[in-house]
């Protein structure tokens, strides 16, 4: 290839290249608040679902309750509805604390010691874990740190002296990602904590099969205490929107965690956020996202946005049904799906 014939390519991929970027950076503030507002109006009277119960606090919370917010990688904010009221985290968490180790340990930890592939099972399948036990030593453990025995492993995975100094590492990295002082929602903490009785069985078994390295009970309470954490739309789609900015958080500048370490948070959110609904809602949205029992969903855009709904009444899978009707709306009219840079 001669000099000019070169130049003229690069002046065509140039153009290419900026086509995609003209086209995602043509939406508005305006657009963004016209999609966010049109599915409020859109979901606020759909009546599906239901709370979830084998927790009691959660089954007492607000079913009606509905907020949506989206923050961009470069920090503006957009709302609809009630992103003021806190719900506990829940399994949110187990991307936060997953992340915090990969930033403490690097991506090979989880990947050898937890894994990172689907299992195809609900969230706190015990038969996920025997089923592991078959392929162990075979390279290939089905479990991944967003199901509740890799989340439970993770958690005992923080490095600390003590259960209070793990601790604070953990709430640490929440409060950094969302960008504030995130509290324990105590009653649903004690709820948890007195009914928690599969997630001991969980717990014990990781130890058992030589997950969990030491003090199961210290990990089952932990991941209990980071379950309970409480956080608002607002809050989770911050957290979104910093793994969104490469691992900055754009709201109060603060870099969370090393950017080169967030495409593999990403992964796992991709393979299993929605647990074994995650192939359908990757399928719709193309986002890597995360659910909790307590009605809350983020989804990541990377490079674009966060987007968080919160909404109590969840599907079959767990995962809150009007969060994950108003995100994929509201993504695909803003161009956030990341395999298709150019629809709007
Ligand atoms: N704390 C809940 C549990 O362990 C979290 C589950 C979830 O949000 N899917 O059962």
């Amino acid at each position: 290839m001669n000099g000019r014939h070169r130049n003229i390519l690069i002046g065509i991929s140039l153009v290419a290249a900026m086509g995609v970027t003209m086209h995602t950076g043509a939406q508005t503030p305006g657009d963004i608040q016209q999609a966010v507002d049109a599915a409020y109006a859109k979901f606020r009277t759909l009546q599906e679902g239901k709370n979830a119960d084998y927790i009691p606090a959660l089954a007492k919370v607000d079913p009606n309750l509905f907020g949506i917010a989206v923050v961009t990688a470069d920090g503006k904010v957009y709302t609809a509805g009630d992103v003021k009221t806190e719900v506990s985290i829940q399994s949110i968490s187990k991307v936060f604390t997953m992340a915090q180790v990969i930033e403490e340990q690097g991506l090979d930890s989880v990947e050898k010691q937890i894994g990172v592939d689907a299992t195809g099972a609900r969230f706190n399948s015990i038969i996920a874990v025997e089923a592991v036990r078959t392929v162990v030593g075979s390279g290939a453990p089905e479990m991944n740190p967003l199901v509740n025995p890799g989340a439970i492993s993770a958690t005992s995975m923080v490095r600390g002296a003590t259960s209070d100094a793990v601790w604070q590492k953990i709430i640490g990295f929440h409060n950094d990602a969302a960008g504030r002082q995130l509290t324990v929602l105590q009653d649903v903490y004690k709820s948890e904590s007195d009914t928690n009785q599969r997630n001991q069985a969980i717990g014990a078994l990781m130890l058992a099969y030589g997950y969990i390295k030491n003090n199961w009970q210290q990990a089952v309470d932990l991941y209990t205490r980071q379950c309970s954490i409480g956080v608002n739309a607002r809050d989770l789609a911050t957290m979104g929107a910093t793994l969104a900015a490469g691992g900055r958080n754009p709201v109060s500048g603060k870099q969370v965690m090393n950017s080169s370490k967030v495409p593999g948070v990403l992964a796992v959110m991709a393979t299993a956020g929605l647990y074994d609904d995650s192939g359908k809602w990757l399928y719709h949205t193309g986002l890597p996202a995360k659910s909790g029992v307590g009605g809350g969903i983020v989804a990541v855009s990377p490079g674009k946005f966060g987007i968080a709904v919160v909404s109590p009444p969840l599907d079959d899978a767990g995962n809150s049904i009007r969060a994950q009707r108003a995100i994929a709306d509201i993504s695909n009219a803003i161009g956030g799906n990341p395999y298709a840079p150019r629809a709007k």
